[in-house]
């Protein structure tokens, strides 16, 4: 190997590692502009929830706060289908696997908002010897957008949204 050239990813990376150390070959800013626009203005969440933020996530999705005036209103009942996971409520630890599972499931590029006290860091469930919850969303998926509160209010669902799609707009960051 020449002096300077880059190291071959380790046998034992993941995805995301693989992906973080592999660049595009050709880099086409404005077609790369545009498709930013076009994925921020279209975010179609996964239709899933955990616990009771997701009560309030319905609600932004419904008549009164409508997402839908965002481009965010298209919940995809299959997780192929879907670009945006919305973490809403408590994660037990039973409940963990199939969260990763279909994160896995959904199509790269893909992004993920943790909702809440509980998907932040275990919330009001967090106590020294609890073993019945997973303490905060970036335990086993990479989060983007984190929205506090107990719950947090449908306008703040679509605050964490707008910030998410600025995100987008300006190329920050793909997960997976
Ligand atoms: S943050 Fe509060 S409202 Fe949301 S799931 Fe946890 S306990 Fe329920």
């Amino acid at each position: 190997m020449t002096e300077g050239a880059p190291s071959p990813p380790s046998p034992s990376a993941t995805q995301e590692e693989l992906l973080a150390q592999v660049g595009p070959l050709v880099h086409l800013d404005v077609l790369e502009n545009l498709l930013n626009h076009a994925r921020a203005r279209s975010l179609w969440p996964l239709t899933f929830g955990l616990a009771c933020c997701a009560i309030e996530m319905m609600a932004a999705g419904a008549s009164r706060f409508d997402m839908d005036r965002f481009g965010s209103g298209v919940f995809r009942p299959s997780a192929r289908q879907a670009d945006v996971m919305i973490l809403a409520g408590t994660i037990s630890r039973k409940m963990g696997p199939v969260v990763k599972a279909l994160w896995d499931q959904m199509p790269s590029p893909k992004w993920a908002i943790a909702m809440g006290g509980c998907t932040i860091d275990g919330g009001p469930f967090k106590y020294p010897g609890q073993y019945a919850i997973i303490e905060g969303a970036d335990k086993i998926i990479p989060v983007d957008i984190y929205i506090p509160g107990c719950p947090p209010r449908p306008e703040a669902l679509i605050a964490g949204l707008l910030m998410l799609e600025q995100k987008i707009k300006a190329g920050k960051k793909f997960n997976g």
